[in-house]
């Protein structure tokens, strides 16, 4: 079954196991999942790949930016500090329009709140051909955190049931990022398979090109249940190891979860 979505703008802060005491930051809409993929294994489930078509179906900045400081006050005066603000939510928080604006909005009120947390996004990668998005990722997050889990285009379409057009866009994308984190996860359904060798030596590829961009790499698997009719399963945790094992050989770090 996948998970119910966040029901604020601000969510948490909870221990986890990435990232330690972690406030979330959702500055998508509170009713349904807006994401410009529509992965197999979304925790959310599916639905159709949408963009934000207008300003109305979003969170003002202003509004966005009020809650920041609202609620990291509470949290201050509560002595619950966050180590880390992570924005993600209700899908790909990179969609929102303001996405520079509210980044900068976030930094001040960190900067007023809890300064020396870290901020970092869960983002997939694919609107990196937006200036303000570039400009936002490399000025007001510590560690993007950026989907890369394919080795191909035909590959890239079928996991996140979208046309193969963005797979280039996002591998030209993520060459204008100063430094990111790569985030994979491998899996195995009936529509789409990122674990077979041709696909990972073309992710491997992908790697090398991105190289000097990379801080580390993530590999993870499914962690929570998908839609059922995805039929999405679990890579073993000795064949996770066996591709991080061939990332740490190319130079990078690789870290398991
Ligand atoms: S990018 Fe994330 S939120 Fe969007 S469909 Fe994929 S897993 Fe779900």
């Amino acid at each position: 079954m996948p998970i119910p979505l966040q029901s604020g703008w601000l969510y948490g802060p909870i221990d986890s196991r990435r990232y330690g005491r972690s406030l979330g930051v959702n500055p998508l809409p509170l009713d349904r999942k807006l994401c410009s993929l529509d992965c197999l294994y979304c925790q959310y489930g599916f639905t159709r790949a949408q963009e934000v078509v207008g300003r109305a179906e979003v969170p003002a900045a202003a509004e966005l930016a009020a809650a920041f400081d609202r609620e990291f006050a509470r949290l201050a005066a509560a002595g619950d500090r966050p180590d880390r603000i992570t924005v993600a939510g209700n899908g790909e928080p990179t969609l929102h329009p303001d996405f520079l604006e509210i980044s900068r909005e976030l930094v001040a009120a960190r900067d007023r709140h809890f300064p020396g947390a870290e901020i970092g996004i869960l983002s997939n990668s694919m609107h990196l051909n937006r200036e303000d998005v570039v400009t936002a990722l490399n000025e007001c997050y510590d560690e993007p955190a950026m989907k890369l889990e394919w080795g191909s285009a035909e590959c890239f379409a079928a996991m996140n049931q979208v046309s193969p057009r963005g797979y280039e866009r996002v591998l030209a994308g993520l060459e204008r990022l100063r430094s990111f984190v790569v985030q994979a996860l491998f899996m195995r359904a009936p529509k789409a398979d990122n674990a077979t060798e041709a696909e990972i030596a073309g992710w491997l590829d992908n790697l090398r090109r991105l190289r000097p961009r990379i801080r580390w790499v993530e590999l993870y698997s499914l962690d929570r249940p998908p839609a059922a009719e995805a039929r999405a399963e679990r890579l073993p945790p000795e064949e996770l190891e066996e591709i991080a094992e061939r990332v740490r050989r190319l130079g990078l770090e690789a870290r398991r979860f």
